[in-house]
């Protein structure tokens, strides 16, 4: 019997995030709440700002560029209090955002642009000779590059349009929209995932994965999280450090932000200091962060100086969570932390631990959200396996993507004909209920909550002129509280014969990569990959062997 959530099940209306979002009837706050501040320039933008901006961005791509539904625009920009506008005019005018990691290298990027067919890229002024280079091999036009961001406020960019160029319409006026969305069927998103195997794909999510997974991750949290009185500062406050680009900040901070009527402050990059000064300063009521945030609140002696009172809770997803470090954080500052899981392909939420059981099964990624229905699988005969029986997770809800852009193979390989996706991660459910997860069965590796696809590494490794082959896994590293990509490596004419040394391999590669795709768990040399018969890398013997060398590094 699949295992499903302590919650009844949601709602989920028939409409698009925009009529979620922006026509909602019976929204707790108003109009003027402040929603979104920024933390490195004076722009705040209430509820109202944010939905006129929105139509008068949706407005102006249709009318400059004849926006048709189904248009792709990219972002590829770090956290923005514009981040917002940009997303919901797009979709106000029928179109697709795809998001980008502004850490992507020009090729990185174009990959993106290219397989996503995007029309038009949104990105902030340090961005723009890597975007136009990316452009430019992408054959997206050099006048289709929009600028947001705090550089833009006072300076402004020849050539490049500004967002302080549009019109913001009244929030009350009704604007006809161009199209008509039909939710089930239409996309809000392409994010990219490597999913089980291979390089980064583009995840394709419709509105009703969008509308469903917010409203999903809403009910757990009632009676917990809230706007307070409706108008401003008595409700929760978060900051928005999550990357944007990715769906655990797109949903779970932007989306879900926006429907609750919580003050986001938007903190465009993550430092300790930065995120201790603003709980303190802002008396930020709850986080979600990932598993190092926890491990430098627990650890690092300047946490100390400030006072953190004001958070109630802490929740962490995007990367294993260890119970060692929930204990340690608690005990030090009395903080508790529940742990989610999701997946870009899930929209991402699929399991949380509840408020009032954070603490009971620590380790634990809780329970199924409402309306997801989960099972244990054992791999080999595809049966749902008994409690405490490790097997694969199976996740079924309105929140599992459409498949994969442009490949049916892989989308084969991950959604069964009756609505099952294969998470690709290895679990099991305790007698409780509550879901533990305990290994992937996919190539993934996730540095600090970031994807790093093997496969893409491999693909670069082996272009390097003394490369004969290479594999690529992740070694966990407990003092960082992350995994670490590390590459194993053989070298033409054997290892005693080449001269190229370990970090000439690994700065070569850091030269071609976003920096989270670094070779942080080192360069192995090695006689051969081990692979099966069909040349399959046996990533597994690869494993045993990185823990017969231990600790990375
Ligand atoms: P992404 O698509 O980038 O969100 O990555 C999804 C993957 O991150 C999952 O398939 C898991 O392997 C991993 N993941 C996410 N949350 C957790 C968690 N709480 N514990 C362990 N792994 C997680």
């Amino acid at each position: 019997m699949p295992i499903r959530s302590k919650h009844a099940d949601v709602v989920i209306p028939d409409v698009d995030t925009w009529t979620l979002l922006f026509e909602r009837k019976n929204r707790p706050f108003r109009d003027d709440k402040v929603i979104f501040h920024d933390t490195i320039s004076p722009r705040e933008y209430t509820y109202a700002h944010i939905k006129g901006s929105a139509i008068g961005f949706g407005q102006s791509l249709r009318s400059s560029w004849n926006w048709q539904k189904g248009d792709v625009l990219a972002i590829y920009s770090p956290n923005d209090v514009d981040y917002a506008t940009i997303v919901f005019g797009t979709h106000w005018a029928g179109g697709i955002v795809t998001t980008a990691n502004p850490g992507y290298t020009v090729d990185e990027l174009a990959h993106q642009l290219v397989d996503s067919k995007a029309k038009a890229i949104v990105t902030q002024a340090p961005l723009l000779k890597t975007t136009l280079a990316a452009a430019r091999k992408a054959g997206v036009r050099e006048n289709r590059v929009i600028l947001i961001g705090p550089d833009t406020i006072d300076t402004p960019v020849p050539h490049y349009t500004s967002l302080s160029g549009y019109r913001v319409y009244d929030a009350n006026q009704h604007v006809p929209r161009p199209y008509r969305i039909n939710p089930n069927e239409d996309l809000c998103f392409l994010v990219y995932s490597s999913g089980t195997t291979g390089k980064p794909k583009g995840v394709m999510l419709s509105h009703r994965n969008i509308v469903s997974n917010v409203l999903m991750l809403t009910r757990p949290n009632e009676g917990y999280l809230s706007c307070g009185d409706g108008t401003t500062g008595s409700g929760d406050r978060t900051i928005g450090f999550l990357p944007l680009f990715h769906i655990y900040g797109l949903t779970g901070v932007l989306h879900y932000s926006l429907h609750q009527g919580i003050e986001l402050f938007i903190l465009p990059t993550f430092t300790l200091s930065a995120f201790l000064n603003l709980v303190q300063t802002h008396r930020i009521t709850y986080n979600n962060v990932v598993p190092r945030i926890i491990l430098a609140l627990a650890k690092d002696p300047s946490v100390a100086n400030y006072d953190l009172s004001s958070l109630k809770m802490l929740v962490s997803a995007a990367a294993p969570l260890t119970k060692d470090l929930v204990d340690l954080l608690y005990d030090r500052l009395k903080i508790p932390v529940k742990q989610a899981f999701g997946l870009s392909e899930t929209s991402p939420g699929t399991h949380q631990q509840e408020w009032d059981e954070w603490n009971v099964g620590i380790g634990s990624i809780g329970r199924p959200a409402p309306n997801v229905e989960t099972k244990i699988v054992d791999v080999g005969n595809l049966s749902e396996v008994d409690p405490n029986e490790v097997g694969e997770l199976w996740v079924r809800g309105p929140n599992v993507f459409k498949g994969y852009l442009n490949n049916e193979k892989a989308t084969r390989e991950a959604l069964t004909s009756d609505g099952w996706f294969r998470t690709g991660d290895v679990g099991y459910v305790d007698e409780r209920g509550l879901c533990f997860i305990t290994d992937r069965i996919k190539e993934l590796i996730k540095f600090n909550g970031f994807q790093v696809a093997p496969a893409e590494l491999e693909g670069l490794l082996t272009s390097h002129p003394t490369i004969k082959d290479a594999a690529v896994i992740g070694v966990y590293s407990k003092e960082l509280a992350t995994e670490l990509p590390r590459a194993y490596v053989v070298l033409d004419g054997g290892i005693d014969k080449s001269s190229t040394t370990a970090d000439e391999i690994a700065t070569w590669l850091s030269e071609r990569v976003a920096k989270h795709k670094r070779l942080r768990g080192g360069v192995r040399f090695i006689n051969a990959i081990p692979s099966s018969a069909t040349g399959k890398i046996l990533r597994r013997e690869l494993k045993v062997l990185a823990e017969k060398e231990g600790e990375a590094k």
